[in-house]
């Protein structure tokens, strides 16, 4: 009994109302090496870090980080990270040498904060045994890879894409990972929830691209879309879910700062 309550404290300390303590110790070690090693922030920087040697590692025993400068792109890997062959539990992270110099809506403690969350969370699911993040019910449902290759392309702007954005920043994986920086101060995530609640839907039935948007996106493998037969359907059913889901999302943040004192 008492070990159970041991272990519910611990729960509870490592993650209230959404915020994980365990994610932000990890990233001030990041943090600091990153800094540390002003010699790797170019397009082919790599550095890597041991975990077992921070106190960190007892709660959350990620065994090495690996940290690639990339000029393209920041973000966590989860299709490089997870169990090494020896066994050793790897993450894996991109970081652009401009974030660290200042240069984007993000600092870079946010963004680390923001990229280990999501691999913490992909941590808790594989170390327990389940797939990672590719094999939840969300990521199956439009997380696919050609969801992901249309959202990081600069191609098919349309109405359909513009909603296929909202279920992006609305998906629980991205809200959890999103709620990290809106405690680090960060606006840019509730902005965008409240654009979702503030947008007339009927609007994208009138697009003049609608039709040629549609065909392009629903020929692409995200079922979320495909079960669809016409664009409206789409649209009407997307007002309805991320409406819903928007609001609970407010309610979360609510919470969230309610309980960290946040303003
Ligand atoms: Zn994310």
């Amino acid at each position: 009994m008492l070990i159970k309550m041991k272990n519910k404290i611990r729960e509870i300390l490592k993650e209230q109302a959404g915020i994980s303590s365990v994610v932000r110790q990890w990233s001030d070690v990041l943090y600091s090496e990153i800094m540390d090693n002003p010699q790797e922030h170019h397009g082919k920087g790599r550095l890597i870090i041991d975990g077992y040697e921070f106190e960190v590692y007892d709660e959350l025993p990620i065994d090495y980080f690996v940290i690639d400068f990339y000029d393209t792109m920041t973000g966590y890997d989860q299709t490089k990270s997870g169990y090494d062959d020896n066994g050793y539990y790897v993450v894996v992270l991109y970081v652009q040498p401009t974030l660290i110099k200042g240069s984007h809506s993000y600092s870079l403690k946010s963004a680390l904060n923001h990229e280990l969350k999501h691999a913490y969370q992909d941590y808790m699911r594989v170390s327990k045994g389940y797939g990672n993040v590719d094999t939840t019910k969300e990521s199956k449902s439009f997380y696919t890879e050609d969801f992901i290759k249309l959202l990081n392309s600069g191609v098919q702007e349309g109405p359909i894409k513009n909603i296929l954005r909202f279920y992006y920043y609305l998906s629980d994986l991205e809200r959890d990972a999103y709620l990290e920086n809106v405690y680090d101060g960060n606006n840019e995530y509730v902005n965008k929830v409240r654009t979702v609640l503030n947008t007339d839907f009927n609007y994208f039935k009138r697009y003049n691209d609608l039709e040629s948007n549609w065909d392009y996106i629903s020929n692409l493998n995200i079922p979320l879309v495909n079960k669809f037969k016409d664009p409206e359907s789409f649209i009407d059913y997307s007002n309805k879910i991320l409406k819903a889901k928007a609001e609970k999302i407010i309610k979360k943040i609510n919470k969230m700062k309610y309980i960290h004192k946040l303003k």
